[in-house]
C-alpha cells in the first residue's frame, strides 16, 4: 500500500513537472520565438525596460514612416549594466524587458498604432513586449507588494543632464511649488501611489524636486538631473516628460502598487563607454538605495 502510494505520488510529481510551466529563474533571459522581445526574470522590486536600444532590422517588417526612428544608442547595454550592479550589491536581479527591434521597425514606447504603423509582425512584437512588462510587474508586485519601474532612454538634447520623466511635462513643472502642490497633478504622475501612501507629510513638489527627490540624490552623486532642487523647472529647454510605458504602467489610475519613472540619459559620460555605463549603474544604485529605503522600506544594501 505504501509502495503504491509512493508510486502514485511519484507519478503526480512527474506529471506536474512535465506539464507545469517552469518557474522563471531570476537572472535568466527568455526570448520570444522571433527573438524580438527579451525578458529577464527578477527577484528585486525593480523592473527595468529598454524599448529603444534594439538593433534588429528584419526585412519582414516594413520601415516605420512617421515619428522618431532613431535608436537610443547603448540603452540596452545601460540597462544590463544597471542590472549587473544591482545583482553585485544584492545577490538579486531586477526584472528586465527589452525590445531587440530597431526603432525604425517598432517603437514600443508608443500606443500600437504609432508603434507598429500597421505592420502585423511589428504589432505582434508590440503585444509581446507589453505582455512581458505586464508579467514582470505582476510577478514583482506579487512578491514584494510593489514594483518600481525604470524605463531607460537616451536623449541628445543640448544640455547634458538626466531628464527624469514622471509623466509631468514642462508646463506642469514650470509652475511654482505652491501652484504645483495645489494642482493635484501628482495624482497623474508616476509617483501617484507613493504620494497617496505618504499623505500630506510629503508635499508633491518635495517628492518630485525636493531635497530627498531622485533628482536631488543624482545631483548629490555628481550627475546633473532635472527636476531637482538645483534645476526644478525645464523652462523653455527641451525636456522629455515620460512616454507611453511609464504613463501606462505607473501613472495611470489602474496601476496600483506600481511607481517609477522614465530616465532619459545623455550620451557622453553616461552611456558612451562600458566604464561610463558601469559608473552610471553604480551611481543609480546609490541613488535608489536611500529612495527605496525611505519610501518603500526596501533595503538594496542588504545582501541576500
Ligand atoms: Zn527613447
Amino acid at each position: 500500500m505504501r509502495c503504491l502510494r509512493s508510486i502514485v505520488a511519484f507519478a503526480v510529481v512527474t506529471l506536474l513537472a512535465v506539464h507545469a510551466a517552469p518557474a522563471p529563474v531570476p537572472g535568466q533571459s527568455t526570448f520570444t520565438a522571433d527573438r524580438y522581445v527579451e525578458s529577464v526574470a527578477g527577484n528585486l522590486p525593480i523592473v527595468l525596460t529598454a524599448p529603444h536600444g534594439g538593433a534588429l532590422k528584419p526585412d519582414s517588417i516594413a520601415n516605420r514612416k512617421e515619428g522618431v526612428l532613431g535608436a537610443d544608442l547603448k540603452t540596452l547595454e545601460l540597462a544590463r549594466a544597471l542590472a549587473a550592479e544591482l545583482f553585485a550589491r544584492t545577490g538579486r536581479h531586477p526584472a528586465l524587458v527589452a525590445s531587440h527591434l530597431h526603432r525604425s521597425k517598432l517603437d514600443p514606447n508608443r500606443e500600437i498604432k504609432e508603434a507598429a504603423q500597421g505592420d502585423p509582425i511589428a504589432e505582434s512584437a508590440w503585444r509581446d513586449f507589453h505582455a512581458a512588462i505586464h508579467a514582470a510587474l505582476d510577478a514583482t508586485v506579487a512578491r514584494h507588494g510593489f514594483a518600481f519601474l525604470i524605463d531607460l532612454h537616451g536623449h541628445s538634447h543640448p544640455i547634458a543632464r538626466l531628464e527624469l520623466g514622471y509623466a509631468l511635462d514642462s508646463a506642469q513643472l514650470n509652475r511654482s511649488d505652491a501652484t504645483f502642490d495645489a494642482s493635484g497633478l501628482i495624482a497623474l504622475s508616476t509617483l501617484r501611489d507613493l504620494h497617496a501612501r505618504s499623505g500630506p507629510a510629503l508635499a508633491p513638489s518635495a517628492l518630485i524636486r525636493g531635497p530627498r527627490s531622485l533628482g536631488a540624490l543624482y545631483q548629490a552623486a555628481g550627475l546633473r538631473a532635472i527636476p531637482s532642487p538645483q534645476e526644478p523647472q525645464p523652462g523653455a529647454n527641451p525636456f522629455f516628460a515620460g512616454g507611453y510605458i511609464v504613463r501606462t504602467y505607473a501613472a495611470a489610475p489602474d496601476t496600483p502598487k506600481v511607481d517609477g519613472l522614465q530616465i532619459e540619459t545623455y550620451r557622453i559620460g553616461v552611456r558612451d563607454t562600458s566604464e561610463n555605463r558601469a559608473r552610471f549603474a553604480r551611481l543609480t544604485a546609490d541613488v535608489l538605495t536611500p529612495f527605496l529605503r525611505e519610501h518603500y522600506a526596501f533595503d538594496l544594501a542588504a545582501k541576500k
